[in-house]
């Protein structure tokens, strides 16, 4: 049974929730609970049930949330909230403030539609090399990436409507000490591993009859961009001599392209020296394509795009060169 002050509060209760609480509104009530809805947008939505107790409002309301396209743990985590918020306030009407309060919540807090995500990141992205710092109120994550002598700092925007809008990746403000050769196509890559996110391809039959979906693009993009990218670039070794693709020493990074020790990133996202990717290329055996030494795919690049046969033909006349001046310098001895 409702006693009286709890009778009162529900008579206008659909008026006051509409004209005081952003985006909620009463669905009905019956006996002692009442449905509220909170949407902000079709993917940040809460159902809201409410349950009055007897002795209501001297005691707390108790809340419970439902919602089809939010994270479970970040329900179970605002529950914990309101209870505590609840206490703060017997005695008085209880439902607008906290309707409200769960409203402002989810305008001030943009990564709430990407909660699980976020937490994700948190888990396996962040480390002694990788700092978050996430504005919650804009929706803006900032990453900085800080590894033996080199830095970069990405900003990556969640959008209200997100999933359904990809993040955006700002690159006006991208920083980094590694050089442009390789970080712009990358960059380049990652705008489109977003775009492919929330756009079907332009070849449908690539769908193969599927119709298309829209995935998450956050942790996605983020495990691209800074975890197989501009950390492994500064953390991984050359695979074909052993030694650090880039010098700890930013000023020392090479950008001439003939340079042996200039970095470049074949078709499977791997790179390597220039001077040792260029004898493995030009080296037997040349009767099969050669293979990444990492993840074993055919190695593929602009800058070698020889045939096998081309390949061996010039390497047969470049051992053929070296003999008749070997026999030169016998003849002379
Ligand atoms: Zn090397
Ligand atoms: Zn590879």
């Amino acid at each position: 049974m409702l006693n009286s002050q709890a009778v009162k509060e529900l008579s206008d209760i659909k008026e006051r929730v509409k004209h005081n609480v952003h985006f909620a509104e009463v669905q009905k009530y019956h006996d002692n609970v009442l449905w509220v809805t909170i949407s902000r947008t079709p993917r940040v939505t809460l159902d809201c049930t409410i349950l009055f107790t007897e002795y209501y409002p001297q005691d707390p309301l108790i809340i419970q949330l439902k919602s089809k396209t939010l994270s479970d743990e970040l329900l179970k985590g605002l529950v914990k909230l309101l209870d505590e918020n609840c206490k703060k306030y017997v005695g008085q009407y209880q439902v607008v403030i906290q309707m409200k309060f769960l409203s402002d919540y989810l305008v001030d807090n943009l990564f709430c539609c990407c909660f699980d995500e976020f937490q994700k990141i948190k888990r396996e992205v962040c480390s002694d090399f990788v700092e978050l710092k996430p504005k919650q109120k804009k929706g803006v994550a900032q990453f900085k990436i800080k590894c033996r002598g080199h830095q970069s700092l990405v900003k990556i925007t969640v959008p209200v409507n997100y999933p359904n809008e990809a993040v955006a990746i700002d690159l006006k403000e991208f920083e980094s000490t590694l050089p442009q050769y390789l970080t712009n196509p990358i960059l380049k890559q990652a705008v489109e591993e977003v775009r492919k996110c929330v756009e079907p391809p332009l070849n449908l039959k690539l769908l193969k009859g599927k119709p298309f979906e829209i995935k998450p693009s956050f942790y996605h993009v983020v495990k691209f961009l800074i975890v197989d990218s501009l950390l492994l670039f500064k953390q991984t070794e050359c695979k074909l001599c052993g030694e650090p693709a880039f010098p700890d020493n930013p000023n020392e990074v090479r950008t001439y392209e003939r340079d042996p020790m200039y970095v470049e990133r074949v078709y499977c996202g791997h790179i390597f020296h220039f001077g040792c990717l260029h004898k493995l290329i030009n080296t037997p055996p040349f009767n099969e394509n050669k293979q990444c030494p990492v993840c074993k795919l055919t190695i593929y690049h602009e800058r070698w795009k020889e045939t096998p046969q081309v390949l061996a033909d010039r390497w047969a006349h470049k051992q053929a060169k070296q003999r008749e001046l070997e026999e030169v310098i016998d003849f002379l001895q």
